[in-house]
C-alpha cells in the first residue's frame, strides 16, 4: 500500500494483509468503515482494523508496523473523534481483551483501582460508586474508554482524569510497555503530554492507568452520580449522533456554546449537520450526516463566531483521515 507520505487510502499488500490474518485471525477487519465505530456516525473505511487483545499482541503490532513503515491510529470508543470521508490509511488499533480488565489494590491513601485503556469510562466509574470508593464520580457519564478519556483528560466541572490518576501505563511507538507517574505527565484542559516522541501516524498508546479513590459512604455517592445524571439529561441533548461538545470552552470568557448561542447558529445545518437546538456547542449528525458536512459546519460556525466575538473557537473533537 501507499506508505505514510500520500493522502489517499489504499487497501494493504497481500503480504502485509498475510501477515495481520495469521497473527491476529479473526480480531483484523480489512477495509473497514469507520462510521460504525465513532459515535458521530461517520468516516470512511481504515485499511485495516485490529483488534489487540494482549500487551504482547500491541507491542508486536507496533513494532511490525515500524519495520513496514505504516502509519497506525489508535481508536477508542470513537467518541471524540471525526473521522473525513476518506477515512485512515493504515493501521487503526482498538485495544480489547486484556486491556478491558480492572483490578483493586490497598494503597497507603486510599484504594487504587488499575484499569486497562479498553475498559469503558463509564463502567469504572460506576463500579467505584456501586463499591463506595469516591474520586471518579465525574466521569459516570461521560462515553467513551479509559484510554481515551486519559489522552482527553476527560471531565466535567466536578473533576477531570487528572485529578485521580496516580499511573498511566502507556506503549511507545517502538513497542515498549512504560509506566509514568501522573506527576511526569503535563496535564491541561482536555490535554496530556506525556513527553515521549509520538507523532501522527506514529502515537504513543495509553494501555491503562491506576486511579486513587477513597472509602466514603455508597448512599451518598450514588445519590451524587444520580444527580450528575440528571443534570446531564436536562442540558444535554438526548439519542443523538454526536461527539459531545464540539469545540474547546475559551480561556476566561464566556463558554463556546454560549458565544456560539449568540451568534444566532442554534438549529443552523449543512446538509445532515446541524448545531444542536438544545446545547450549541454540539454539532449533531442528523440522520445521514457526511464528514465533508459537518467539516463545513464547524468551519462556518468558527467563521460567525469569529466575525460576531472576535473569539477563535478551536475544536475539542479531534479531527483524522483524509
Ligand atoms: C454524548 C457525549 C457526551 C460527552 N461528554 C463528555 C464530557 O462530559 N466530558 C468530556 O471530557 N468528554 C465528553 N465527551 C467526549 C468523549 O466522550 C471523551 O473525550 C472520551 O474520553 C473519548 O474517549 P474515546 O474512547 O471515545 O476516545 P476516541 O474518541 O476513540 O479517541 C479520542 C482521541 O484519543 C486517542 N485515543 C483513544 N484511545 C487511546 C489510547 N488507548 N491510547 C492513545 N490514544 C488514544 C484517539 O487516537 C483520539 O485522538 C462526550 C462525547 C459524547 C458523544
Amino acid at each position: 500500500m501507499s506508505r505514510v507520505k500520500s493522502g489517499l487510502l489504499k487497501s494493504l499488500s497481500a503480504e502485509d494483509r498475510d501477515w495481520l490474518s495469521q497473527r491476529f485471525g479473526r480480531s483484523v477487519f480489512f477495509d473497514e468503515p469507520l462510521g460504525t465505530h465513532t459515535s458521530f456516525g461517520v468516516g470512511g473505511p481504515a485499511s485495516a482494523l485490529v483488534k489487540a487483545l494482549t500487551v504482547k499482541g500491541l507491542s508486536d503490532l507496533v513494532q511490525w508496523t515500524g519495520e513496514k513503515n505504516l502509519p497506525y491510529f489508535v481508536l477508542g470508543k470513537g467518541t471524540n473523534l471525526l473521522v473525513r470521508d476518506g477515512g485512515i490509511s493504515g493501521v487503526v488499533i482498538r485495544l480489547s481483551g486484556d486491556f478491558k480488565l480492572m483490578e483493586e489494590e490497598a494503597a497507603n491513601d486510599g484504594v487504587l483501582i488499575r484499569a486497562g485503556a479498553g475498559v469503558m469510562l463509564a463502567k469504572l466509574c460506576s463500579y467505584a460508586v456501586k463499591k463506595g470508593l469516591e474520586g471518579l464520580n465525574f466521569g459516570v457519564g461521560i462515553p467513551g474508554t479509559v484510554g481515551g478519556a486519559i489522552l482527553m483528560n476527560a471531565g466535567t466541572h466536578e473533576g477531570c482524569v487528572a485529578d485521580s490518576i496516580r499511573e498511566v501505563r502507556i506503549m511507545d511507538n517502538l513497542g515498549t510497555e512504560k509506566r509514568l507517574a501522573a506527576e511526569e505527565i503535563a496535564w491541561g484542559y482536555r490535554t496530556m503530554d506525556h513527553g515521549l516522541e509520538s507523532k501522527p501516524g506514529k502515537p504513543v498508546i495509553a494501555t491503562g492507568g491506576s486511579f486513587l479513590t477513597k472509602p466514603a459512604d455508597p448512599e451518598a455517592l450514588q445519590k451524587q452520580a444520580k444527580k450528575h445524571f440528571e443534570r446531564r439529561k436536562a442540558t444535554q441533548p438526548q439519542g443523538v449522533r454526536s461527539a459531545g461538545s464540539f469545540f474547546k470552552n475559551p480561556p476566561g470568557g464566556p463558554s463556546a456554546g454560549a458565544l456560539i448561542d449568540k451568534a444566532g447558529l442554534k438549529g443552523k445545518a449543512i446538509g445532515g449537520a446541524m448545531v444542536s437546538p438544545v446545547h450549541a456547542n454540539w454539532i449533531v449528525n442528523t440522520g445521514k450526516a457526511t464528514a465533508s458536512e459537518i467539516l463545513a459546519l464547524m468551519e462556518l460556525v468558527q467563521e460567525e463566531v469569529l466575525n460576531k466575538h472576535g473569539v477563535s473557537l478551536e475544536p475539542e473533537v479531534k479531527i483524522v483521515g483524509t
